[in-house]
């Protein structure tokens, strides 16, 4: 039988209807959420995730301001309005669009973001403290994958999980989202050998490789849950997961397509992540 199809549009809009509740309440306490999005050069496709995001942040109510710098733009320049909007009172969540510019050092200008405005949870200060179990912004990627794994009722505690990919921004805290839920998880990455042998023996299995089509039906468990993180542009395709979806859809129990799976839910929890942000910052305020 084919998988349920996770329709992450789908979820999305409910995940939206429960932040408008949260939105109209700080909205009382006159506090309008506020997301800043740093964006150097002009890549294309940063412009598109970033159009991406301001729309979703129109539709939630939220403030949302674009900060662009030149291509050349020199780093003490990104890092003095980083600054700035760190103590700006109407921004509760920063964004650097990455990939940044070879000139600026992406490590660098991410970390000058405040922790407590980190809701991308990219920083050493938001991975550290998920390392230590107080995360206080998960990463929205791996964030989005677990919001779409309890939304369709699939069980994490006691399962196998294995994830592709170990990057610090998606594979690296997927798993560790998934350990403290629970499961026992598996990270492969670009050397480990035999991939299928290991994803085969997933209950829930997470593909963040960057690789399109990587994941095909004989490396799939019968019944596992799918998750594609993979963003993939071929010419004349549009945009294809890292799983072969056709092939994969006969045999998996739950399936996220790309598009309109992981993506659309990360920037949900961008949103989220943003709303929270406004909320502790307004207690602390009222405090
Ligand atoms: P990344 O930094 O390039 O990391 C890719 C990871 O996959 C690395 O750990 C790499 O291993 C591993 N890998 C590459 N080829 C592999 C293979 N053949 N077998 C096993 N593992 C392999 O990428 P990322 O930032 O984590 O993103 C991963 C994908 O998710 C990309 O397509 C990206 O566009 C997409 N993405 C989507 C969203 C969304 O909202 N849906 C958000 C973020 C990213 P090594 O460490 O050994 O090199």
């Amino acid at each position: 039988m084919a998988a349920t199809v996770i329709d992450g549009a789908a979820v999305t809009r409910e995940v939206y209807a429960q932040l408008e509740e949260r939105v109209a309440a700080l909205g009382r306490m006159n506090v309008r959420p506020g997301l800043a999005v740093c964006l150097a050069g002009d890549n294309a496709a940063s412009k598109i995730y970033i159009r991406n995001k301001v729309r979703a942040c129109n539709g939630a109510g939220i403030h949302s301001e674009i900060h662009p710098f030149d291509a050349d733009c020199p780093q003490d320049v990104l890092l003095a309005a980083l600054d700035k909007l760190n103590r700006n009172p109407r921004v509760h969540g920063i964004l650097v669009q990455l990939p940044l510019p070879a000139q600026l050092d992406a490590e660098l200008v991410t970390n000058a973001i405040a922790p407590e405005k980190d809701v991308d949870g990219m920083t050493r200060h938001s991975l550290g403290a998920l390392v230590a179990g107080h995360p206080l912004h998960e990463p929205c990627t791996p964030r989005a994958v677990m919001a779409l794994l309890d939304h369709a009722g699939i069980a994490i505690d006691g399962r196998e999980a294995v994830v592709v990919g170990r990057s610090a921004i998606v594979g690296k805290p997927m798993a560790l989202m998934l350990m403290a839920r629970g499961a026992t998880v598996t990270v492969c990455h670009s050397r480990t050998p035999d991939l299928a042998r290991h994803a085969r023996r997933a209950d829930i299995l997470v593909v963040a490789a960057g690789r399109a089509r990587l994941v095909t039906a004989d490396m799939v468990k019968p019944g596992a849950a799918v998750l594609d993180v993979g963003i993939n542009r071929i010419a004349g395709q549009g945009i294809v997961g890292d799983v072969d979806y056709a092939g994969v859809r006969e045999i998996a129990g739950w399936i996220t397509p790309v598009p309109g799976g992981v993506g659309p839910m990360t920037i949900a929890m961008v949103i989220a992540n943003t709303v929270r942000a406004a909320e502790r910052s307004a207690a602390v305020s009222a405090a």
